[in-house]
Parts: C-alpha cells; structure tokens; sequence
C-alpha cells in the first residue's frame, strides 16, 4: 500500500506536516451532519484557515449518485482545481462516497481519509476501495483509489453510539478469524468493551495492511477480507430496501460471517466446535437479524451480484480453521438458503 497510515492520539498533527509539505490550491473537508456536530471540532485546529466544509446527509442510503452529483457540484462551484485536497471526515459511508468523488473529480484529486467509527478506522478508510451503492447492490460502482494518508485517532469514538461500535467490532473479529486465531481466542473471552481501543486497531489496520500489500486489486489472496461479506452484503442489502428494518454494515456482516462459517462446515473445512465458538461468541455480541422464511429466495439471490462471482458460480471466502481462510470456493444459491435458514434456526 502506497498510504501513509497514522494512529493514535497525534494522528490528525500529521495533518499539519501534509499541508506544510505540499502546496494544495484548496483544502475542502467532507462531513455528514454527525461528523460535523462531533467530529469536526477536534480537526478544525488543524485546517488551513480558508478551508471550505461540504455536508452531505449521513447513512447508508445517501451513499448513491445523487449525494456525489451534491459534492462534485460543490467542489466545482468553489472552483476546485486538480491541486486540491479532499478531507474525509467520517465513517465508512463518507470514506467510501468521498474517495470515490475525489478520484473521478478532474479525473482524480488527492484525499486524506480521518475515519471517525471504529468501522471506518480498521476497515473502510485504509485500503483504497472507494465506491457507491446503485440499484439495490452495495459497493456496484467504485474504483480502487487510495488515499494520501490515513489519520486514525480513537478519540473521536467517545461519541459514537454502542450499537455502531459493534458495527465495527465486526470487521475487527473478521480479521481474527481469517488471520489471528490466537487473537479471537483471547479476546473471546476478555469480551467487547475496552477502556483504549488503540492497540485493538493497530492490530486490525496490520492484518488488513499486509493482506492489501500483498495483493491490492483483489486478485487473489484480498478475497480473504471478504469473509462474511458474500452472504453478509446480500443481508445487508436487502434490509436496505425495507424502510426501518435497515442493518448497519457490521450487524449484516455478523450474520454474513455465521451463514459462511457454517458453509465452512458444510464443506469439510472448519470443525463443528469452532462452528459453535463462533456463533457462541456472536450471539453475545449482536442481535440476530430477523430473517424470515419469505426472505431467503430474494436474499440468497442477491449474492449473484457479488463482486467476486465468476459467471452464475457465487466464489465464497470460507473458513479452513478459526485463523486460516480460503478464498474462491464455489457456492449455489440453495447452499445460500439451507446456511441462512440455519442462520434462522438459530
Ligand atoms: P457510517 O459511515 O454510516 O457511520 C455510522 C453513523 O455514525 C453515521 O450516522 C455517522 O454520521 C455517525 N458518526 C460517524 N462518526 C461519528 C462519531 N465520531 N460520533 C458520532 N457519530 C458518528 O457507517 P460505518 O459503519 O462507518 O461504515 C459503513 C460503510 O463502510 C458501508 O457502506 C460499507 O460498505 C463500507 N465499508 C467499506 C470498506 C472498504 O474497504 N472501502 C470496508 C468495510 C466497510
């Protein structure tokens, strides 16, 4: 990976030296109405004086065109030119909607992500996937685009709501699972909630560091961070378009990771105890998403779409032990449904 990523208290000084070293023609920062009230305070000391703030409406379903048309409008009525910078100060959703803007802005300006959830800060905000949903599918346009730097300050968790911690913490034991048995292990038992998460997030950005490193356009060995996501998105998703029954990306990728560990099982890889330390470990965490039977055709079908699909064969990211995965292994869609209606029976 080509971005500088800093973590810590200090992280967002960095900011500073950024703007010292290089000459941007304009410094615009991005927020939604949360990151604005919460978040911006904290880097505003930081900012040139005559930077300009855009706002755009926070959640998953602003993350759509029409919220970018709102952004790259502003950019070029402040009359933005390809020497500019674009701050992003947010969760994942900004993260993800601001990269992709900036990139496709003047055919691509630089941007500094400054994730503000603990999602964005060990997951969406460092590996240069940038994108939007459209149509009903997640993440459908993007491109890969990384970031000049990365700011990650744990400070900015103080006024994030429990339930998007664990949105979070998801991704985090997603990363366990695929590359640090040892770490799920132990922290299965300590349990979520942590007085500092810094060490917790040094050690989540390492594993999806080395990972994107080795491999940055998803070729190969990157389908490992998909664990969870085949089915995890699908869920997701399809919640998306039922008004109040929304899932946040972590909560949906929980279930995701269940249905695939299952799969796992399934297909002669993970054993049936750690099957059951995971959903063990899961159900201590989150609630379970209501699924029901009428669902599972339209949910199962989504993972058609997924991104890693070759043709009609669903490619899943499955388990070989708690720590080890395995990328590529074909799924059918009624391999889909008999994971989600255990899921269900849960
Ligand atoms: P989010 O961006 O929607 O943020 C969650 C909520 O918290 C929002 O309402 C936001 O305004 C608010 N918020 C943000 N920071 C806050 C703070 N410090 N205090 C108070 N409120 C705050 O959700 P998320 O979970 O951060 O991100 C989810 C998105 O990330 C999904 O769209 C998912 O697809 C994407 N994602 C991308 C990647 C990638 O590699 N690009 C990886 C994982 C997830």
């Amino acid at each position: 990976m080509t971005e500088e990523i800093f973590i810590g208290p200090t992280a967002v000084l960095q900011l500073q030296e950024l703007l010292q070293n290089r000459a941007f023609q304009k410094v615009v920062v991005l927020v939604d109405e949360n990151t604005h009230r919460h978040c911006y305070p904290l880097l505003k000391k930081h900012l040139p004086p005559g930077h300009h703030l855009v706002q755009i409406k926070s959640g998953e379903e602003n993350k759509n065109l029409a919220t970018c048309e709102h952004v790259w409008r502003e950019l070029t009525e402040q009359g933005l030119d390809r020497w500019a910078l674009v701050v992003n100060l947010g969760g994942g959703v900004l993260t993800d909607l601001g990269g992709f803007c900036a990139s496709l802005y003047k055919r691509g300006i630089r941007f500094v992500n400054v994730p503000t959830t603990l999602l964005a800060q060990v997951d969406a905000s460092v590996g240069g996937k940038t994108g939007i949903d459209f149509m009903g599918f997640k993440n459908h346009i993007g491109v890969f685009q990384e970031p000049l730097a990365v700011l990650v300050n744990p400070a900015f968790l103080q006024t994030l709501e429990v339930r998007q911690l664990k949105s979070g913490y998801a991704e985090m034991v997603k990363h366990w699972l695929i590359m640090d048995g040892d770490m799920f292990r132990q922290q299965r038992h300590i349990g979520m909630f942590t007085e500092d998460w810094t060490d917790l997030i040094q050690h989540s950005i390492a594993i999806k560091s080395k990972v994107v490193t080795a491999d940055p356009q998803e070729n190969g060995l990157r389908k490992i961070l998909n664990f969870g996501h085949t089915i995890g998105h699908a869920i997701e998703s399809y919640f998306l378009e039922k008004p109040g029954q929304e899932l946040l990306h972590g909560e949906a990728i929980a279930a995701g990771m269940v249905c695939e560990a299952y799969l796992s099982v399934q297909k002669g890889l993970l054993s049936s105890d750690e099957l059951e330390q995971i959903e063990t470990f899961m159900a201590s965490i989150y609630e379970k998403a209501k699924i029901q039977a009428s669902d599972l055709p339209a949910i199962s079908a989504l993972c058609l779409h997924d991104k890693k699909n070759s043709g009609a064969t669903i490619n899943c990211t499955l388990l070989e032990t708690i720590g080890r995965a395995v990328y590529d292994k074909p799924i059918t869609i009624s391999e889909v449904e008999n994971a989600l209606r255990y899921y269900q029976n849960l």
